[in-house]
């Protein structure tokens, strides 16, 4: 029973604890990250679907893809939230935190009428620069010191079209410089886009021989530490890895293997050393993206041995290379993101094989088709290509010179192209059902108990379109809205079923463009002190990877970004002791 006295100290003792919570702060919950890290390392796997960490999870060792999935906070459901999910594209998303329509990048080459159309141009390249440092034998015709049989015609490289900053250049700009940001990869754009503008460097290979190499818009000359890198016989090891000895086509034969990743990897503990990355007092950012798994990947596709030995060695190369920065830097002063810049889709004849509508579309054909039927409309005898050469879906790119010498203006033009494109899409049908023709099927498909593959246009958008917004008011209309960006041209954009994809002859590969799931789905995972472990099914996007990350170094998003912070994934913090 409580007496008098006890009641009245209860009351005393409520009083003083009121009066304490007026005049002390609030105690804090306990400090979980101290200030800025030393170093944030970006890993992309250059095509490298979502689906693959659940599906090797159990044979995972050591601290490569575990440290995300055990240790870090991960995502098992991100989807890039555009159409045109392209090599370019995705890494200038993920340096930038925006889509096509914020950075500009709709995919890795393209027709720029205000440059030439005579040769499309690629994401990077720039002829006010130039390559440097190449190994003699590759320098090319343009260029001083060429050799006779010089190989062909190579410009420099820039981000020149990219119209959006990375979180490269906020952490420049919020540094004064003082900041130092790189890109490493195999291929120039996957190396320059996600590093940005104001980027010190971004290195990739000279594809013949394997040196690494950049472009005079970083610097005259490599740095000692990288001519030291191309000459330390490392190149001369990745050939023999490889079972490819002396190659000339280092990108093809080596680049193909996971060789390739351990050759990147460790030019990149080259790059941290040799520029002394976490050791200016303010963060530092490296983006590495190993291409080896989409040269790969587009041969063998997503369901083959290869496929798998290529993981399982990444995942041991990737704890290597996280064993050698926590001695070197200490894991505890970098901050880690995964991720990928695109999915792909199963080879066809596989998914075929299990009665899905997989086929390959000879998109030759279908643009034979095509100029046929506009001839017929628009020529009067004299016979015109009104298409650009080169099919590269999702976007199929109208000559308007052909156009207005018929006296076609662009909305007759597009409207045209896209009235015809289904009808010529499905006349390249290998297997058309009995009642259109009276010939037997040409193509013996695997599951005839099943309904055969056709191809077919599921969707198809004028470039007018796109550009007003004439797009449905739904979540398909958003990802569209996202993929617009342009470059001077006419141009229709089609989106074939799903599983459907270009490819003609022997093809028995398989690739990734399109607004489907499986090109769409890719990792991302965060470690580091920020970030509550953990594993994350809500659904995500690769653009929250530069908002996340922007936000917790205390700098600007991108000046493009779209995306959200993980707050979900994020350790409570203590504004007291920020
Ligand atoms: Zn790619």
């Amino acid at each position: 029973m409580q007496t008098r006295p006890g009641f009245l100290y209860s009351l005393l003792a409520s009083f003083v604890a009121v009066l304490l919570a007026i005049l002390l702060p609030v105690p804090a919950p306990a400090q979980v990250y101290a200030g800025r890290p030393k170093l944030i390392v970006i890993v992309v796997i250059d095509q490298f679907r979502g689906d693959y960490l659940n599906r090797d999870e159990s044979k995972f060792t050591g601290r490569g893809f575990k440290l995300f999935m055990d240790q870090g906070a991960w995502f098992t459901n991100c989807y890039y939230d555009y159409a045109n999910t392209k090599t370019a594209p995705g890494h200038a998303t993920i340096g930038t935190g925006a889509y096509t329509d914020g950075h500009g990048i709709e995919t890795n080459e393209w027709w720029d009428a205000s440059r030439s159309f005579d040769f499309k141009v690629s994401s990077v390249e720039d002829e006010r620069y130039q390559l440097v440092d190449l190994p003699a034998a590759s320098i090319p015709a343009n260029q001083p010191g060429a050799p006779d049989n010089a190989p062909r015609f190579v410009v420099g490289a820039s981000p020149l079209n990219l119209r959006a900053t990375t979180l490269g250049d906020e952490l420049r700009l919020a540094t004064q410089g003082r900041a130092r940001v790189y890109g490493v990869s195999l291929k120039d754009r996957a190396a320059i886009l996600p590093a940005g503008q104001a980027a010190n460097g971004a290195f990739w290979i000279d594809t013949s021989s394997g040196q690494f190499i950049t472009s005079t818009y970083y610097m005259e000359h490599l740095p000692e530490w990288a001519h030291a890198f191309n000459a330390s016989g490392r190149i001369a090891q990745a050939e023999r890895e490889a079972n490819a000895e002396g190659t000339t086509q280092f990108f093809n034969l080596v680049g193909r293997t996971p060789a390739a990743n351990r050759y990147e990897l460790d030019f990149a503990r080259a790059l941290i050393d040799g520029e002394k990355l976490g050791q200016n007092g303010v963060t530092d950012l490296l983006v590495i993206s190993l291409s080896a798994n989409d040269i790969q990947g587009h041969q063998f596709g997503p369901d083959s041995d290869s496929e798998e030995r290529m993981i399982l060695s990444l995942d041991r190369d990737l704890g290597s290379f996280f064993d050698w920065l926590d001695q070197s830097i200490g894991l505890k002063n970098v901050w880690l993101a995964l991720t990928a810049d695109h999915g792909i889709a199963p080879v066809p004849g596989e998914a075929s094989k299990l009665g899905v509508n997989g086929v390959a579309v000879d998109m030759e054909k279908v643009y034979d088709k095509l100029n046929e039927e506009l001839n017929k409309r628009y020529s009067h005898g004299s016979h015109q290509d009104y298409l650009l050469p080169g099919p590269d879906l999702p976007y199929i790119v109208l000559d308007k010179r052909a156009f207005k010498k018929a006296g076609v203006d662009e909305k007759a033009a597009e409207d045209e192209v896209a009235e015809l494109l289904p009808g010529a899409v499905a006349s390249q049908n290998p297997n058309p059902p009995p009642f259109l023709t009276l010939m037997p099927p040409t193509v013996n498909h695997p599951s005839q108990h099943r309904l055969p593959p056709a191809p077919r246009v599921q969707y198809v958008y004028t470039r007018l379109q796109l550009a007003n917004g004439q797009l449905p008011p739904t979540d398909w209309g958003r990802l569209l809205a996202h993929s617009y960006t342009e470059h001077g041209n006419w141009f229709v954009m089609a989106v074939l079923d799903a599983y459907q994809m270009e490819g003609s002859g022997q093809f028995a590969g398989t690739t990734h463009f399109s607004p489907w799931s499986y090109d769409r789905h890719v990792p991302l995972a965060f470690y580091g002190a920020p970030f509550r472990a953990g594993v994350y099914q809500n659904r995500v996007a690769p653009v929250d990877l530069a908002a996340t990350l922007a936000s917790l170094a205390g700098v600007n998003q991108p000046s493009a970004c779209i995306g959200h912070v993980l707050t979900v994934a994020l350790q409570p913090t203590q504004p007291s002791n920020r």
